[in-house]
């Protein structure tokens, strides 16, 4: 490999690290502030909201906003019963503060006090 070569082997390579690096942290910034839009509670820390296209999270329906719950996959969650069923009163939840808390089965970031997924069980 000659030194030209080289050279512009590590200049390409560090472009698209920080290229990676910065595209990473604008979607993390973008995600919390789509989050900080459904709630209003700062986020505590450096803690990151789950992602709701999140694998787990999209198997399981998981949106922070339970307006936001797609109710034609899951019309049970439109009953009256399930008017409060919310991530804060879920078995699963533990509160971190007023908005937001840790869940037991989505583990990628926390979850909004008012979202909800189709594993929510009733805290006893
Ligand atoms: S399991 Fe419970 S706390 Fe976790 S996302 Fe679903 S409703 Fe929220």
């Amino acid at each position: 490999m000659s030194k030209t070569s080289r050279k512009q082997f590590f200049i390409t390579s560090f472009s698209w690290m920080a290229s990676l690096f910065f595209l990473e942290g604008g979607l993390g910034l973008v995600n919390k502030l789509s989050a900080d839009k459904k709630n209003s509670t700062p986020i505590p820390g450096d803690a990151h909201p789950v992602l709701e296209s999140d694998p787990t999270a999209k198997a399981l329906g998981f949106h922070q906003d339970a307006k936001d719950t797609d109710f034609n996959l899951y019309p049970e969650r439109k009953e009256p019963t399930a008017k409060n069923q919310f991530c804060k009163h879920c078995a699963q939840y533990t509160k971190i503060n007023e908005g937001w808390g840790k869940c037991n089965i989505i583990t990628s970031g926390i979850v909004s006090s008012n979202g909800w997924c189709s594993a929510w069980s009733k805290r006893s």
